[in-house]
């Protein structure tokens, strides 16, 4: 038996025993004629004490830093006890030892606090993988796995597998591509998610279905990407958007309480996709904190505002937002006393390329209630206590104005409001809020091809009542000015989010199930019926036999469990991730074939 016990088990009850352990050597600590190890195996630590009887055989094969060590020896309480790990009450005294394996000096200590940076980690993970660190985020992600497949499988779904090798999915994303060798000259596609798949089950009867499935996406890998990532992937027929928000709020509250122990027992909130922009300046609000956005200058039909909004900035003179088409500001609390060094610097943050904003208004509410701002010569004491009014401030706060086109504006306000909060402590690592966010559009305009796209993907459908609309309407928008009065720009999707600390982690929707209706969307999107046929006629013939009315929805597990685990990346929650540039830099790949290969699939290599 290669060993009785792990590195992680033996307790004080266990004094005496004789015991065989193995694992690698963490530390060696001789002093005088004894020496200490450290044992470390996948369950933890254990101290082990090689008495002088040892010496000498130490010295012929001298222990080092992950070495694989086999002892044999007796449980014994130690004088000097370890609080911090729950072995530290006993160590082992070394009867025998024999070393399994050599290894030569790693790269990096293989501790919590490494001197490994990132690159060196990620080219050795097979060593990083042994830390402890990183074993908490795999299991924290195995924890999340089984939950899953627990409550889906208590809840009649089944695990279904689909193919990898197929023809395009659109999800918005470029499609990997995979060379046939057998048909030259074609290509498989590697699914961006099995969407049309698990739509094909419900067609077929399988009305709850789930995988836990690899998808793949050639996308401009943004902070935080993977090319390949893990989506907890559903699907259900006979159901309406209630009962798929049910169903997920019930998978997402059992996580939370069989991995965190967590009873989230309040229903999930739920916003529309509108309030979310208008009031968080974007679709996936961390509602940890407020500080919601008030818009000066808001349309007439935008919430509660639109009776305060227009006095509040214009005909005072002042040309930023006179001009400007947005200005939005939040009340940051507790910070009127903030410096002149303070609000500078909050200046050049907004400044910065990443936000592109030209300057930054602001103004105090003092604690005694006066005022101090950066446009005192606009606006009197009135108006900006009106301003202060309207943004919710109270004395003491400190209120910060954008102006600008709307889109930047709002996206700019909605960086400075999440990094206000972390600033100020507001988004807690391990607080959770979950979000339902509803109504989005179901198109997309695309100012570049003059047209529409699906703001979810094409088998999203329209809600009932927009349906008319979509049937009724000519999609092409013939003046790109007023493309916002087209008919389609108001129609709204039977789509939702899951909102997770202001990360999206899930999103689906109810789906198109009349062979029209998808013709009709296929053609909104600019394809014509050949194009149609081509890309999609398996799904369209499917709709001609009976398809049910279906949704579901995809999780995002790879996010799920960095923020569970309270961590900004999700990389640390995958066994072997890719860099920012989607290389493994373990595997140095991507990386080119020999000639042989490309002569099989009959390609010459032509870059440009
Ligand atoms: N396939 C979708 C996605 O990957 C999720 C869904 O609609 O179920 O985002």
């Amino acid at each position: 038996m290669f060993r009785t016990q792990t590195c992680g088990e033996l307790r004080i009850a266990d004094i005496n025993k004789e015991v065989t352990l193995a694992g690698w050597v963490q530390t060696v600590r001789k002093f005088g004629s004894i020496t200490f190890v450290d044992l470390r195996d996948r369950y933890g630590i254990t101290q082990l004490l090689f008495s002088e009887a040892l010496n000498d055989q130490l010295d012929a094969s001298p222990l080092g830093r992950e070495f694989v060590l086999q002892i044999t020896g007796k449980v014994h309480e130690r004088s000097n006890k370890n609080k911090n790990i729950p072995t530290g009450d006993i160590e082992i005294l070394v009867d025998h030892f024999s070393v399994l394996n050599k290894s030569i000096t790693p790269p990096f200590t293989i501790q919590d606090d490494t001197d490994g940076g990132d690159d060196l980690r990620m080219k050795y993970r097979f060593l990083d993988l042994r830390r402890n660190a990183v074993k908490k985020n795999l299991e924290l992600r195995y924890a999340v796995n089984r939950a899953t497949r627990d409550y889906l499988h208590q809840q009649g779904f089944m695990d279904i597998e689909t193919p990898f090798l197929i023809k395009s999915t659109p999800e918005g994303a470029r499609d990997f591509v995979v060379p046939s060798r057998m048909n030259p000259g074609e290509f498989y596609a590697l699914p961006q998610s099995p969407q049309t798949f698990k739509q094909l089950l419900m067609v077929s009867g399988y009305d709850r279905y789930y995988q836990i499935v690899k998808c793949f996406r050639d996308e401009d890998l943004r902070a935080d990407r993977q090319p390949e990532f893990t989506q907890i992937d559903c699907e259900m027929a006979f159901v309406k958007q209630e009962d798929i928000l049910a169903m997920f709020e019930g998978l997402i509250k059992y996580i939370f309480k069989t991995v965190k122990g967590i009873e989230y027992t309040e229903p999930v909130a739920r916003m529309s996709w509108e309030d979310a922009m208008w009031q968080y300046g974007n679709d996936k609000p961390d509602t940890r904190f407020g500080m919601q956005l008030l818009n000066m200058k808001a349309p007439a039909h935008v919430f509660a505002q639109k009776d305060r909004s227009a006095a509040l900035v214009d005909g005072a003179g002042f040309g930023v937002f006179d001009d400007a088409e947005t200005v939005l500001a939040i009340a940051v609390p507790g910070c009127s006393e903030y410096t002149r060094k303070q609000t500078d610097e909050l200046t050049e943050w907004v400044k910065r390329p990443q936000i592109g904003m030209k300057g930054l208004v602001f103004i105090k509410y003092n604690a005694d209630g006066s005022f101090k701002s950066s446009v005192d010569k606009f606006y009197n004491e009135d108006r900006l206590k009106a301003i202060a009014e309207a943004a919710q401030a109270k004395p003491g706060d400190l209120i910060l104005i954008l102006a600008g086109t709307e889109e930047r504006t709002r996206k700019a306000i909605s960086e400075l409001r999440l990094e206000m909060g972390k600033r100020l402590g507001m988004r807690k690592d391990d607080e959770f809020k979950l979000l339902w966010v509803l109504d989005f559009p179901l198109f997309e305009y695309d100012e570049e091809g003059n047209r529409w796209v699906a703001r979810h993907h094409p088998f999203t459908s329209p809600k009932p009542s927009d349906i008319d609309t979509m049937i009724g309407n000519n999609p092409v928008i013939e003046n790109a000015a007023t493309y916002l009065s087209h008919p389609y720009a108001n129609i709204k999707a039977n789509a939702y989010d899951m909102v997770l600390n202001g990360n999206e982690i899930g999103g689906g929707s109810i789906r198109i199930y009349q062979k029209e209706l998808q013709q009709k969307m296929f053609e909104a999107l600019g394809m014509d019926a050949e194009e149609q046929q081509h890309k999609f006629g398996f799904l369209l013939g499917a709709f001609e036999y009976g398809a049910p009315p279906h949704g579901g929805i995809a999780f995002g597990l790879d996010r799920t469990c960095a923020i569970l685990g309270g961590s900004e990346s999700i990389r640390d929650f995958i066994a072997f991730p890719k860099n920012n540039s989607g290389r493994d830099i373990m595997l140095d790949a991507p990386a080119t074939i020999d000639n042989k290969q490309l002569d099989e699939l009959q390609i010459k290599i032509d870059l440009k």
